[in-house]
This record gives C-alpha cells, structure tokens and sequence, in this order.
C-alpha cells in the first residue's frame, strides 16, 4: 500500500507524524501535494478536543500547493498547477446552501476541521475548491488565502463607513489582516490593542495609529468610544471588555472564535440606547477570489505576518505546547 507522512490527532491532546495511506483521489477530487499550510487557533481548539472535530484526523485548513493527481471527471486541472484550495465543503442541498448561505449549511463540512487536511504530506480535495495561484505568489503567502478570506466576508458583513474610528482587540494574524483590511477600507483612525509587545510593533509597522498594552488609557484617549469595535482574540473576557469601547451607533463585530459554551454580559439597555448593532462572521463564503486578489496585488500583505517555517516533524511538539505570546503565524512547510 502507497503510504504518506501526515500529522494525526488520534484523540484530544494526542497528536504525532505517522505514515498513513496515500489519499487516492475520488471522483472529482485531485490530490494537492502541500507546500505551506498556516497553523491557526482552530489547530488548537481541535487538539484540545473542544471543537466537534471527529478522531483520528489530519488538520491543516490553510494551505497551499500543486495539483499532483487527478481524480475521474476532474476537468482544467494539471499536475503541476499551483493552487490554494477553499477548505469548506457544502452539501449544496439544504435550506442554506439553496439560500445561498453556504457557510451556514446544516451539514457543513471543512478540509482539516472535519476531514483529513493539509498537515501531511498529500491531500486529497474536491477539484471545485482549487483556485489557481497567480504566478508572483508565493507558496507561502497562498497559505494565507484562506485567513484572508474570512477577513473579507467578514469585511463584507462589516459595511466600513468612510472614515470610521476603529478599535481592534488583538493583534495576532487575524487581528493583523483585519487591521490591513479596514485601513485599506476607509478608517481614518484605528487603534489596536494586544498584551504581547512584538504584535503591537508588528500593528504599528501596518499602519496602526495608536497601540495599547491591555485597555488603561484608552477611556482617556477616546471619550465618546468607536464606531467600529472588532474582537479578534475569541477570549470572553476580552469581548466582555470590548462593549465598554463601543461608541453610539457603534457596530461590533465578534470575529474571534470564543468557546462553544462561553457566555459574556452586555447591558441590553445599551444596545437599544446607543443605537448598536452586533454582528458575526463565521468562516467565509466564496471569498477566495477576492482574497487572492487583495495578496496579489500588495493591498493586503502577509509577509511580517509569519513568525517562522516548521517542517511537519516539528509540528505535533509546536502545537502542544503552549503559544508564545509573541507568535504570529507560523507556516508548516512538509516538503522543505
Ligand atoms: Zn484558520
Ligand atoms: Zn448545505
């Protein structure tokens, strides 16, 4: 049997670089040798066992590479061809995908969250998920499509009014991507905050106005609070904090994936007096193209955005152990 390296979560905190089987592609599916693969907080949530991620599974959801085989009735594809691949997989056939509503589909499925991923040597996807890397991206910024493209829907879901203030709690990539993203959309002030000084030197470097080491002195600076308030850590503590900067009419947009059972306190009384809305943004859908765009043409950049290159062998140990606060995203690469 044709076997392949892949990191294997066999079950909550067990995770390590096996041979598996090689994924012979299905019909319609080609297989995607793996050159880049981000690591992202969903890893971190599926090794933990609080994600309804089945086990054993191979994760890995942000990844680039080159078609390497092609599966029966697959048309336009090459072996060769470098691609990022959209990990979400619909049914095409409930009430929500028939709406166009893809992401919300009742039987919603993702490469590396509910099947086997990217953190492997091969993988075996639907050839409709491929999108062609342009020729002047790199493998390594096409790892950053997928994140990016979260940050578009939830872009588009967001509706930046020209020159709105600001205030973005987190400055990891996501945080990071989605501070490019609102600068580039029309904020005419936006201030960040983090608690790890090398995330708040990255955000300045992109263009943040003003930096803060946790919340003090930001009451002072801004008075009357934000039009836009955005969480990007997923900590409940956080999001709870981040209703306290909200301005009047101010939008709030929970884009940080915060623990299934988590709950947070906000007075209704502000809601209805301060005239808010408070919105979600759950994954992405069918933004990849604008997503390649924006990395193609340098108006969204990833490069400071990657602290270092691992190989697949250095993953299961990263992983496991505790994110250094100072990290930002760190790629997979199986083949270098
Ligand atoms: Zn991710
Ligand atoms: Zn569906």
């Amino acid at each position: 049997m044709r076997t392949m390296r892949a990191a294997v979560i066999e079950g909550p905190h067990k995770i390590s670089v096996k041979e598996v089987p090689y994924p012979t592609p299905g019909s319609g599916e080609v297989v995607v040798k793996v050159e880049a693969c981000g690591v992202c907080g969903t890893d971190y949530h599926i090794l933990e066992g609080d994600f309804l991620s089945p086990y054993p599974l191979i994760p890995g959801h942000e990844f680039s590479g080159t078609v390497y085989e092609i599966g029966e009735g697959v048309e336009g594809w090459n072996v060769g061809d470098r691609v990022a691949v959209d990990p979400s997989v619909y049914c095409g056939k409930c009430y929500y995908c028939l709406n166009n509503q893809g992401n919300m589909c009742q039987n919603w499925n993702a490469i590396g969250v509910t099947m086997n991923g990217a953190f492997a040597e091969y993988v075996a996807v639907p050839a409709k998920n491929l999108y062609h890397l342009p020729e002047n991206m790199s493998f390594q910024e096409g790892a950053y499509v997928e994140p990016l493209s979260c940050v578009v829907y939830a872009m588009r879901r967001l509706k930046i009014r020209f020159g709105d203030k600001v205030l973005i709690f987190g400055a990891g990539p996501m945080g990071l991507l989605l501070l490019q993203a609102v600068l580039k959309g029309g904020a005419s002030e936006v201030a960040v905050v983090d608690l790890a000084e090398e995330k708040l030197a990255a955000a300045q470097k992109l263009g943040a106005h003003k930096t803060f080491a946790g919340t003090a002195g930001l009451k002072e600076q801004y008075p009357l609070g934000f039009d836009i308030v955005i969480d990007a850590t997923g900590v409940p503590s956080v999001i709870e904090k981040m209703f306290e900067f909200a301005g009047n009419k101010a939008k709030i947009l929970q884009f940080g994936c915060a623990p299934k059972d988590a709950k947070v306190s906000v007075s209704p009384f502000d809601i209805y007096n301060k005239d808010w809305e408070i919105l979600g943004s759950m994954a992405l859908l069918f933004t990849f193209h604008p997503a390649l765009n924006l990395l193609k043409n340098g108006v969204v950049t990833s490069g400071v955005l990657t602290t270092k290159e691992i190989s697949l062998d250095e993953f299961p140990d990263y992983l496991s152990k505790p994110k250094d606060k100072n990290d930002l995203k760190v790629l997979v690469r199986p083949w270098k």
